[in-house]
């Protein structure tokens, strides 16, 4: 009898830790989708988003090279696509 008694207790013990284990792995899926949410919200905001679709181009003076603004090296009113072809339009 007291064998029995310990199996159904052992039985209860590994269900309860199966339980929790469970509620755990959803409370993680959970922060995972939020922290997921989360970055995506921070890509859109600094303009780096999956799609850069309709993203203003410039052409290097340099090297006539079309590129996205927000990567320009600006010397004054002048547009470069990199630091090497501002330099080079310098000397
Ligand atoms: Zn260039």
């Amino acid at each position: 009898m007291g064998r029995i008694l310990f199996f159904v207790a052992l039985f209860a013990a590994i269900w309860i830790a199966w339980t929790f284990s469970r509620k755990r792995n959803r409370l993680d899926n959970e922060e995972r989708r939020e922290l997921e949410r989360l970055r995506a919200k921070d890509r859109e905001s600094r303009g780096l988003s999956r799609t850069p679709a309709g993203e203003a181009m410039v052409k290097c003076e340099a090297c006539g090279v079309y590129f996205p603004k927000r990567e320009a090296v600006l010397r004054g009113e002048h547009v470069y696509c990199s630091r090497r072809c501002r330099d080079r339009a310098e000397s």
